[in-house]
């Protein structure tokens, strides 16, 4: 079974690579961010309770996000494994991913981080925002964004890498030259047939 978190600052690039990973993994990408614009585009509860965090570039509280997450890995997809994109990104929801995994009898395969340096991020977010148009890309609100992946997520950068799940990936450069490191990476975690 092949677990997988891929982490990174905002504008890293996650969601540009993470089909390409999860394609090769064989396993389904489960975007946190993506899911939660879509209940925000639908209107839900969830939905209206997420979107001010998100404009206001922090984060969903972790026991709304951590719910949400543990349903949807247990849905039947998720069985053979599965590329978290955005998740975990506080130390509780890692704790919260350990006990999931654990109760499924499975443990994380890798924890793959994109890095790329802060101004670059900030060019490319506000790029995007142009042609994406998300609520949360304004600069006041990407600096917000960056600064909450700092003090929240980089912590957990330390963790894996202590338990030797760490796999960087330079970031950086054009997105076809990302994408093969992408590959390689990819090519290390495919279990041997
Ligand atoms: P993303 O598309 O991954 O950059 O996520 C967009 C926004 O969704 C974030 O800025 C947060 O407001 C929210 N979000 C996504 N994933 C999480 C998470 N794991 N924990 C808390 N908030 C999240």
């Amino acid at each position: 079974m092949t677990t997988v978190i891929l982490m990174g600052p905002p504008g890293a690039g996650k969601g540009t690579h993470a089909e390409l990973l999860a394609g090769r993994l064989g396993v389904p990408v489960i975007s946190t961010g993506d899911i939660f614009r879509a209940q925000v585009a639908e209107g839900t509860d969830l939905g209206r309770t997420a979107q001010r965090y998100l404009d206001a570039g922090e984060y969903v509280p972790d026991e709304v996000t951590n719910a949400m997450v543990r349903e949807r890995l247990a849905a039947a997809d998720c069985r053979p494994g599965f590329l978290l994109d955005g998740y975990p990104r506080t130390l509780e929801q890692a704790a919260v991913l350990d006990e999931v995994l654990g109760g499924q009898g499975r443990g994380l395969v890798a924890a793959v981080i994109l890095r790329v340096d802060q101004e670059a991020l900030v060019a490319r977010l506000l790029r995007r925002a142009e042609i994406e148009h998300r609520s949360d890309d304004t600069e006041d609100v990407i600096r917000r964004r960056l600064q909450v992946y700092g003090d929240q997520t980089v912590p957990l950068i330390n963790l894996y890498d202590e338990r030797g799940l760490l796999r960087e990936v330079d970031g950086s450069g054009e997105i076809h030259e990302v994408r093969q490191r992408v590959l390689n990476v990819a090519f290390d975690l495919t279990p041997a047939e």
